[in-house]
């Protein structure tokens, strides 16, 4: 942990409101304070860790659950059918709370929410020779 609690310990801690939508002995979600639609939430663990990768195993599936399980429950209070998973890791990813956390936001079409991701051809030589620099790390 950081030298002083997250906003999101805050939260989890009763310290600082906000809008449950689940909670378990590990987990809790509630909806973001500035949503980028209608049932935009957060789901977190509520150990607080910057990073998923600095989580245990059994805290990424209770999380993942939670995503899983409450999604459709946000989709029927909002009236649509899709959604993004959003988690950033570091500032360059736009990581803003160092405290991992998944966002569930819902999707329309014409929601104007959009990508700005540009993705970029790579020689067939590359992506194996990364591919097997990943898998034998
Ligand atoms: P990040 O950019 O770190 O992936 O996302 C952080 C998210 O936390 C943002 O969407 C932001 O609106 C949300 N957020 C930041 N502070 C608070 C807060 O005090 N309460 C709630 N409910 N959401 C917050």
């Amino acid at each position: 942990m950081s030298s002083s609690p997250s906003i999101f310990t805050r939260i989890v801690q009763g310290e600082i409101p906000c809008h449950r939508v689940l909670e378990s002995p590990a987990v809790l979600a509630f909806l973001d304070i500035n949503p980028l639609a209608p049932g935009h939430t957060l789901v977190i663990p509520k150990r607080e860790v910057a990073r998923l990768d600095d989580l245990r195993p059994e805290e990424v599936a209770e999380v993942a659950c939670a995503v899983a399980t409450l999604a459709p429950r946000i989709l029927a209070a909002v009236g649509t059918r899709d959604y993004n998973v959003l988690q950033n890791n570091g500032p360059a990813s736009g990581q803003e709370v160092p405290h991992v956390h998944f966002h569930i936001i819902p999707r329309r079409a014409g929601d104007g929410l959009g990508f700005r991701w540009k993705p970029q051809a790579s020689a067939p030589e590359a992506l194996a020779d990364l591919a097997a620099r990943i898998a034998g790390a």
